[in-house]
């Protein structure tokens, strides 16, 4: 992509599929050495293979990112392995709900949020102390459109990302001045697993996810992988505590 990085190890959370694995791909095609960390090994290690089969380096690290033990071993591996976290993208994230708010349940808020709020403080909070120690770092969190607005049928999703917003805000203002920058990602739909999870099954529904975008299609992961670069690169070095929609115009409506 032609991009400038200062540093050299990028670590990816949900690394094993979609948008954490094309975006784990692309550092490693920049020359960045990539930790690839995911619950799913199988996945994580096929992403390792893609890697190391295109002349990269990745190292794969199993970690349930809503474990605070799990996260912090993790962090304590990554370091190991490397010795040090340059970019940290942290994308774990579930989408499970399909129902309006009164017909939620305990388990659904409680998974989502986890994962998706816990699962993100969490890395930042093993993650923000090693960018310190070695002078410097930038982070990128998942969001989603869905932080920025209403979700029907999606509201603890909903609350979760914009969670992840204000996380990533008051970390970037928090951490300003010790040259780390903390940005988050909203992407619209795009074409994952995820997505094929939530759509596919109904083509009413694959239509109604692409005519949401003002381009008239879904996005790819490569899109958003793009911008977690630009993010992490030098190129955003005035760049921090925003949350970049990756929307294909959604929310410019
Ligand atoms: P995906 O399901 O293809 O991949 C998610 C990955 O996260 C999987 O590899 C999964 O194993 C991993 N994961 C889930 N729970 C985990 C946990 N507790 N610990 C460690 N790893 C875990 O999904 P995706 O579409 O690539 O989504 C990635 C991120 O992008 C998520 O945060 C999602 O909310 C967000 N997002 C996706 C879309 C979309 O349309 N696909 C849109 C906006 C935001």
């Amino acid at each position: 992509m032609g991009m400038i990085f200062t540093g050299q190890v990028a670590l990816v959370t949900g690394a094993a599929a979609g948008i954490g694995r094309a975006t784990a791909l692309a550092f490693a095609a920049e020359g960045l050495k990539v930790l690839v960390v995911d619950l799913d090994s199988a996945g994580g290690e096929g992403t390792v293979a893609q890697i190391r089969d295109a002349g990269g380096q990745a190292q794969f690290l199993r970690c349930n990112v809503t474990r605070e033990v799990e996260v912090q071993q993790m962090v304590e591996q990554a370091v190991a392995t490397y010795g040090r976290i340059d970019y940290a993208f942290n994308n774990a994230g579930i989408e499970i709900e399909d129902s309006k708010l009164a017909e939620g349940t305990e388990a659904q808020f409680d998974a989502i949020i986890g994962v998706n709020v816990k699962g993100v403080w969490l890395c930042m909070k093993y993650q923000l102390p090693v960018m310190l120690a070695q002078g410097g770092g930038a982070i990128v969190n998942t969001a989603s459109v869905a932080g920025l607005g209403a979700a029907p049928k999606m509201s603890i999703y909903a609350a979760s990302k914009h969670a992840v917003i204000g996380l990533t805000k008051s970390a970037a203002i928090e951490y300003a001045k010790k040259h780390i920058r903390v940005n988050a990602i909203c992407p619209a739909v795009i074409d994952t697993d995820m997505f094929r999870r939530a759509y596919e099954a109904d083509p009413r529904k694959a239509d109604f996810a692409a005519a949401m975008h003002p381009v008239g299609r879904i996005g790819t992961v490569a899109e958003i992988a793009s911008a977690v670069l630009y993010l992490c690169s030098d190129g955003a070095s005035f760049t921090t505590g925003q949350a970049l929609a990756v929307d294909g115009g959604a929310t410019a409506i």
